[in-house]
């Protein structure tokens, strides 16, 4: 309790900047949501703008890996061709029979090579596809999230204006409140979710919702001083038309 002149018409104006204050409290919580939202939208794209690029990487290793071999193949099929026209030149039937040896294991090679080239083109097509799908859903997405950073773009806006609006609607009730009493308002509205003064409901406190000494409550009807809660330190009252047992 604390000593205010007029304290039934301190009261008033108090509840009357109460009802700005909380709507301002509700504005303001929104308001702080917003980047947190935006930095969820934009790691979420960012994770998938990594997954496209880490599949570009893989992409690239292959097609360098199916070039080496068609490189190889080349080179193999290159060195078969030689020992045939070689094999024409040649005296014995060992060495013959050596080169024929040496050219089938050549061919041998070949077939394996050829056979992982084939894979490596089926892999290649296969993370093109993936590639493909996965920049159309980042597409949408990205749409998406920008509709979405739109429309809290445009909240944010409409916020301000309220803001705005209520702001000036306060600066017109303020300068009636005793000063000090003002500041411990508002002290209380920070500390306190946006709620400095309640009503007195059944006895309790109809912020925290303690129970209260029939005293506080008889105070706070009467309303000849500033009546606070003993726990959450917001100002009560108890309007004239509700009886208190
Ligand atoms: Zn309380």
């Amino acid at each position: 309790m604390s000593q205010v002149k007029n304290a039934r018409e301190q009261i008033e104006f108090l509840k009357s900047l109460q009802v700005l204050d909380k709507e301002i409290h509700l504005l303001s919580q929104e308001k702080n949501g917003f980047p947190e939202k935006i930095r969820a939208i934009e790691s979420s794209l960012e994770a998938k703008k990594k997954g496209i690029k880490d599949a570009d990487a893989d992409l690239k290793a292959l097609q360098i890996k199916l070039k080496e071999n068609e490189v190889s193949l080349q080179q193999k099929e290159e060195q078969v061709k030689k020992l045939q026209v070689q094999l024409y030149q040649l005296k014995t039937n060992k060495e013959y029979s050596t080169m024929t040896q040496e050219i089938e294991g050549l061919k041998a090679d070949n077939s394996l090579v050829e056979e992982e080239i084939i894979k490596l083109m089926d892999e290649v097509e296969a993370v093109k596809k993936k590639i493909a799908e996965e920049k159309e859903i980042f597409k949408k997405e990205e749409d998406a999230a920008q509709k979405e950073k739109d429309v809290i773009g445009g909240r944010i806006r409409e916020i301000d204006a309220r803001m705005a609006q209520l702001t000036a609607e306060r600066e017109k009730i303020t300068p009636n409140i005793d000063k000090q009493l003002l500041a411990s308002y508002e002290k209380v509205l920070k500390n306190r979710d946006g709620v400095a003064i309640v009503q007195v409901e059944d006895g309790a406190c109809g912020g925290c919702h303690i129970g209260l000494p029939p005293q506080v409550v008889s105070e706070a009807k009467l309303k000849e001083n500033i009546t606070t809660c003993g726990s959450c330190s917001r100002i009560l009252y108890v309007d004239d038309d509700v009886e208190i047992n």
